[in-house]
């Protein structure tokens, strides 16, 4: 079975030229002028945009929290996915205190195994970190192509690792070839702050915002960023919100340091005056929370200056029902969003069009340096001769608005309701099969393949 897709515009991170592409089986196989059909089908790309399947990194299906379930399975979060132009995404397995990382591991292939619809890939969130804990490493790594080992400095007693744990995890991944990601708050001062609030009856959702100041981050950014640096250790900052944090990564390349810079669509794009409305504002709770104008420029600056690698979404949606479990106190609202269907689209309307980032650029931060940083590259992330064909057709100029009425997640609201979008996805493949086309998704549950990662190198 092969695919010709004719006369599109090829966008890879940096090229951008009108060629015909050749697709057999799962792979690229010729790019070039005027290549001949032979028995293959052919699609007409004519006056779109030709670009890699996006690859969302931070992602949480099904995942337990906070007393209830993450409401898009790993079958309705692919196939959401797909339809809005991400291809491949990395869930978060994680380890329960006192349990193994196997036992962990098991429990999310029972959940995704056999029902994604898009590709997918796991990093290994380390909770209870002890010698039993370092054995496995290893193995995660070496067997399993898990290379990611990620870490909360947050929610203490639930998920939280010390500094003494963090560095001795850092001492062992690096060893074995991976990296460690981190959700860098300072739990200590948030959980004082939470508490402070609850008992004073600030319960409302602008408290959950008030008790997670830019101090909190830029300080735990601060200290994640010394301990990679002291070990060794390839680090990646998840989710970063604010300039504080981000200074703390720039005063670390004046050392000589690399570390790793995720931020979200949101971050970039909405603000803490979501905050002021009352109860609603609970569908913008999630941590760290969003910030201020100038952290919104801060982020621009920082994807254009190269110290923000990736923009993922940290999608992990909850049914109003089950934000409504915290309407007496902020500190049970479950933390998260909807957003793994917008992001390709939104940054692509938001970034691109609004001349805030370059068209390479964009596929960069969406596309190829998930694939490189995480050790998925040149199989995924670019348009290239022997990588998967993941590719996405885009109309940069048809315009719509995002709407929980239209969309697929399985979350009845939006977090970007009435938003109107120029630009919009219009086929997509997945190794090779269309995978999504006007607006249908034509691939079964259970056609998403788990991707094994490579040792990261920590260079890109
Ligand atoms: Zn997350």
């Amino acid at each position: 079975m092969s695919l010709l897709i004719k006369n599109g515009r090829v966008i890879t991170a940096t090229d951008d030229y009108q060629a015909d592409i050749l697709v057999q089986g799962e792979k690229i196989v010729a790019i070039g002028k005027d290549l001949p059909a032979h028995d293959a089908e052919i699609i007409d790309a004519s006056g779109l945009l030709v670009m890699p399947g996006g690859i969302d990194p931070h992602v949480h299906l099904d995942m337990p929290f906070m007393g209830t379930f993450s409401s898009d399975t790993h079958e309705t979060g692919t196939r959401a996915a797909l339809h809005g132009g991400t291809t491949t995404v990395i869930d978060f397995v994680l380890q329960k205190q006192g349990h193994s990382l196997r036992e962990a591991l098991d429990e999310w292939n029972s959940r995704a195994s056999g029902t994604a619809v898009g590709d997918y890939s796991f990093h290994m969130a380390v909770t209870d970190f002890n010698p039993d804990t370092k054995a496995e490493i290893k193995t995660m790594v070496e067997q399993e192509g898990i290379t990611s080992f990620k870490t909360f400095m947050a929610y203490k007693g639930a998920l939280m690792i010390d500094d003494r744990q963090m560095t001795d995890l850092m001492q062992e991944v690096r060893q074995q070839g991976g990296m460690v990601t981190v959700h860098a708050t300072n739990g200590d001062v948030i959980d004082y702050l939470v508490a402070k609030h609850v008992a004073e009856g600030k319960t409302s959702p602008l408290y959950h915002y008030l008790s997670q100041p830019e101090v909190t981050e830029a300080e735990a950014s601060a200290r994640f960023t010394d301990l990679a640096n002291y070990t060794g250790c390839p680090g990646y900052i998840v989710h970063m919100t604010c300039e504080g944090a981000l200074n703390a990564v720039r005063n670390a390349t004046r050392r000589n340091q690399k570390v790793y810079v995720e931020t979200c669509i949101q971050y970039l794009l909405l603000d803490a005056s979501k905050y002021d409305q009352g109860f609603e504002s609970a569908k913008w709770v999630m941590s760290p929370p969003l910030r201020e104008a100038k952290d919104q420029e801060t982020l621009w600056a920082g994807i254009n200056q190269g110290l923000v690698n990736i923009v993922a979404t940290d999608h992990c949606p909850f049914m109003w029902e089950q934000k409504l479990m915290g309407k007496d106190n902020f500190a049970k609202i479950p933390n998260g969003h909807p957003a793994i269907e917008n992001r390709m689209e939104l940054l692509f309307s938001e970034g691109v069009n609004k001349n805030r980032i370059s068209l390479n650029k964009y596929v960069e931060v969406a596309c190829t340096n998930p694939a490189k940083i995480f050790g998925m590259f040149p199989k995924k992330g670019t348009i290239a001769i022997g990588s998967d064909a993941d590719i996405i057709l885009f109309d940069p100029k048809e315009q719509h608005t995002i709407s929980a009425a239209t969309h697929h997640m399985n979350v009845d609201y939006s977090a970007y309701e009435g938003w109107p979008l120029t630009g919009r996805v219009k086929t997509v493949l997945l190794r090779g099969k269309v995978a999504v086309d006007k607006g249908e998704c034509l691939v079964p549950k259970g056609y998403g393949q788990f991707i094994k990662r490579n040792k990261v190198s920590g260079k890109i």
